[in-house]
């Protein structure tokens, strides 16, 4: 048998069940423990450090550390490591003093962006406190990409995206650069860029092209696109009968949208069992305090 090879971040990552299955990896038995004992700023360093928007995760992230949770196994419940996150992002204090200090001299290299959305906004929160000069562009008037574009308001303020986006752009010189929409990656090559990154995501929901589409068109919606349109204002109000088709997270983010949006009989239709659906349970389970009935 060979020996346990410690100097591998990977074994103690796989020791503590929750926190490999967490795609950041995030130490959650240390920032639960600085939690328990009040140090909710130092709990919220942590997060920031491995998953770089704790804010905004603590009320989103889909949380595939908690089935992973070995509480889980003894009690009904895991911890909510989820929840906990946001305990300590809306109790830190300030943390500015706390963040990697801009650099004293830049080391000559110029990233190029593209995308504001959180893998680009995670670029230059590492690469900035290096010396590194970043521009990241992005078409919308507004950063974060999908973070701010794609959550319901009421599952996610604006005031947390613009705190955690605000904490990133003090690391160094990172230089949003928004409404540029890059339409020709030859272009932007031509810049003397030492590098680019496309971070620019895959924003498209799925048509269902059926008998009487084209003719419905005005009242038919494609999920994603019309939570972006919400988002942005550009639709305040919606009819009195809903069908949301689809049991995926962003049909939960629908139905509840659209009891907001004046919905009054609002119902979730998916071709699958309810235990097969994709939305997460915890999603469904609030969708179904909202809304009227999902069948299945
Ligand atoms: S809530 Fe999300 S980011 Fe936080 S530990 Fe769990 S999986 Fe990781």
């Amino acid at each position: 048998m060979r020996p346990t090879d410690t100097k591998n971040p990977d074994y103690f990552h796989r020791v503590v069940d929750c926190q490999w299955a967490c795609p950041a990896h995030t130490p959650v038995p240390e920032y639960i423990r600085e939690i328990a004992a009040g140090n909710y700023t130092d709990a919220y360093m942590i997060n920031w450090r491995s998953n770089v928007f704790p804010g905004v995760l603590g009320r989103t992230c889909d949380r595939p550390c908690e089935p992973a949770c070995r509480r889980g196994r003894v009690e009904e419940e895991p911890v909510a490591i989820c929840r906990l996150k946001r305990v300590a992002a809306d109790n830190k204090g300030a943390i500015a003093a706390l963040l990697p200090a801009p650099p004293a001299q830049k080391n000559g290299k110029k990233i190029a962006c593209i995308g504001a959305g959180p893998a680009s906004l995670t670029v230059a929160r590492d690469l900035a406190p290096l010396g590194y000069e970043i521009h990241v562009y992005d078409g919308e008037a507004r950063s974060a990409g999908m973070i701010r574009s794609q959550i319901p308001r009421f599952r996610l303020p604006e005031s947390v995206i613009d705190e955690e986006v605000g904490y990133i752009a003090a690391c160094g010189d990172v230089q949003l650069r928004l409404g540029q929409r890059i339409d020709s990656l030859k272009d932007l090559l031509s810049q003397a860029y030492d590098a680019v990154f496309v971070g620019s995501g895959a924003p498209r929901g799925r048509d269902l092209d059926v008998p009487g589409r084209a003719e419905a068109a005005k009242r038919i919606h494609i999920g994603i696109d019309w939570l972006s349109n919400v988002s942005f204002g550009h639709i305040k109000h919606i009819g009195k009968r809903v069908i949301v088709l689809g049991g995926g997270n962003t049909a939960m983010d629908c139905c509840r949208t659209a009891r907001r949006l004046g919905g009054e009989d609002v119902k979730v239709i998916v071709r699958s069992g309810f235990d097969e659906m994709k939305a997460s349970p915890w999603e469904k389970e609030d969708a179904m305090h909202e809304v009227s009935p999902i069948l299945n």
